[in-house]
């Protein structure tokens, strides 16, 4: 019988990887952990938990403005943000989670190795900075994605979100490039801490993929907060002037002058200089690891979990993932992770919270669907004058009265979707969401209140 160093070696310590680990460990299992960078991962280090401290920190802007409606003034004693504060308490914060991160790692006797990790064969990785080779029964790749950019000439100029969150000031200007989830959060938030914003995009829309009426009604909403857009923009290239400044130009002529640019243009799997072909692991055509329900590779005793799988990128299912993968293997309770019916918010301001198929979606594959929705202005703005609309919409499969989809743009809008996505995921019928009795005065009180299916404008 061979003996190995390890029976688990899990080479990343983000989401997944630590939650796989310690639950292995905790099944009996040998097991060892490979971190390049920091134990946490993109979620904790450069992720959503320094993403969502920035957009509180970004939020005060609209809450100041709407605090003079509350009979709050600011004159002679002016609010003013600093940047470097924010970014200090941020960095302590984060320094927390990291150690308690590698303390709940060391408790439950996962050793930490602080290097990057390749494998040489497929049952033996390299840890390149430590020089060392170990070998392990099982193996589980949690590499995470990483930020992609477009090959353009200067485009050493950008940064991504990774250098976002490590900024020693702030730029007077900035162009976010994207459309997604990521480039729409940092308008937000740089938009709300003073910085002069444009969010560019390639195609006509923000958030492909979302329900239509929340991509219009927020594209609405973050113009009105002063955020320039510019559609249908592909950069072709990017120029640093003698001031520093930054030319950013785009296939059709036109330019953008300004002091930063963020690409968020989308995340790849990192699966890049890891050896995969050393063991014989098949990727797909984007470099994401192939698995199955289990998350198996096509190597028997290699597994992978989390962002490198590209099936769903978020903290929670890489969470998920891991521990399945932990109890099916280690622990002798097979399951696998649920990826149908997953709630999701955009942080952006104001935010985003779904489930569900969009419209379009529901359309397409139920065919005959009723749409519910409402548009009202959040009782807090009636007093501080902003003129924003709070969207709730329902979609419901006409045959069943099942709710296949709930929308929501507006304050709280994911705190409300969480709660919604327990009873579409117990499978609500409209009519459960009638009979459930109206918390007043909120904004969710809207979702068991709406009565009359929506009906399209006739044309002409
Ligand atoms: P990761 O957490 O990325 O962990 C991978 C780890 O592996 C990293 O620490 C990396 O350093 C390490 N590593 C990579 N290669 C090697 C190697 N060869 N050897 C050793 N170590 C290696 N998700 C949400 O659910 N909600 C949000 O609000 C949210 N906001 C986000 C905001 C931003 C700006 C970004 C970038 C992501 C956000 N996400 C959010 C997504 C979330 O961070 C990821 O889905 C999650 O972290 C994936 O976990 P993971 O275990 O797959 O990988």
């Amino acid at each position: 019988m061979t003996t190995y160093d390890y029976d688990l070696f899990v080479i990343g310590a983000g989401s997944g990887g630590v939650r796989a680990a310690r639950i292995a460990a905790t099944h009996g299992a040998r097991v060892a952990i490979a971190e390049d960078y920091r134990v946490g991962g993109t979620c904790v280090i450069r992720g959503c938990v320094p993403k969502k401290l920035f957009v509180y920190a970004g939020r005060f802007h609209g809450e100041f403005e709407d605090a003079q409606g509350f009979g709050w003034s600011f004159e002679g004693a002016k609010p003013t943000f600093t940047w470097a504060k924010l970014k200090a308490n941020k960095d302590k914060e984060i320094d927390r989670l990291e150690k308690a991160y590698r303390g709940n790692l060391e408790r439950s006797k996962v050793e930490i190795f602080a290097s990057r990790a390749r494998f040489e064969d497929a049952h033996t990785v390299l840890l390149a900075g430590l020089n060392k080779r170990i070998t392990a029964k099982t193996i589980l790749i949690a590499t995470g994605g990483w930020p992609s950019l477009p090959d353009i000439p200067g485009i050493a100029h950008a940064m991504t979100s990774n250098e976002a969150f490590e900024l020693q000031r702030l730029p007077p200007r900035i162009a976010i490039v994207g459309g997604g989830y990521i480039a729409v959060e940092f308008a937000g938030i740089f938009n709300g801490l003073g910085v002069e914003t444009t969010l560019v995009y390639r195609g006509d829309k923000i958030l492909r993929g979302f329900d239509e009426d929340l991509r219009d009604d927020l594209t609405a909403a973050i113009a009105r907060r002063a955020v320039r857009i510019v559609t249908g923009a592909a950069p072709s290239a990017m120029a640093k002037r003698d001031d520093g400044s930054l030319d950013l130009a785009f296939a059709d002529g036109r330019s953008i002058h300004t002091d930063a640019v963020m690409f968020a243009t989308g995340r790849t799997p990192n699966t890049r200089d890891l050896g995969l072909d050393r063991a014989g692991v098949a990727c797909g055509a984007k470099g994401e690891i192939v698995v199955d329900a289990q998350s198996r590779t096509n190597i028997a005793h290699i597994y992978a979990v989390g962002d490198v799988t590209d099936r769903v990128a978020l903290t929670p299912v890489a969470i998920r993932e891991g521990h399945a993968f932990a109890d099916t293997v280690f622990g002798g309770k097979p399951w696998t992770t649920d990826h149908h019916l997953i709630p999701t918010a955009v942080f952006s301001e104001p935010e985003v919270g779904t489930v569900g198929l969009s419209e379009a979606d529901a359309r397409h594959a139920h065919g005959e669907i009723d749409i519910y929705k409402a548009r009202f202005r959040p009782m807090k703005y009636t007093l501080s004058g902003r003129e924003e609309r709070m969207l709730m919409k329902l979609v419901v499969d006409a045959r069943s009265q099942k709710v296949l989809g709930c929308h929501v743009l507006g304050p709280d809008a994911g705190e409300i979707v969480q709660s919604v996505a327990i009873a579409m995921k117990m499978g609500a019928t409209k009519a459960d969401f009638d009979r459930t009795m109206a918390l007043h005065p909120s904004a969710a009180e809207e979702l068991v209140t709406l009565r009359d299916k929506w009906v399209p404008p006739q044309a002409g």
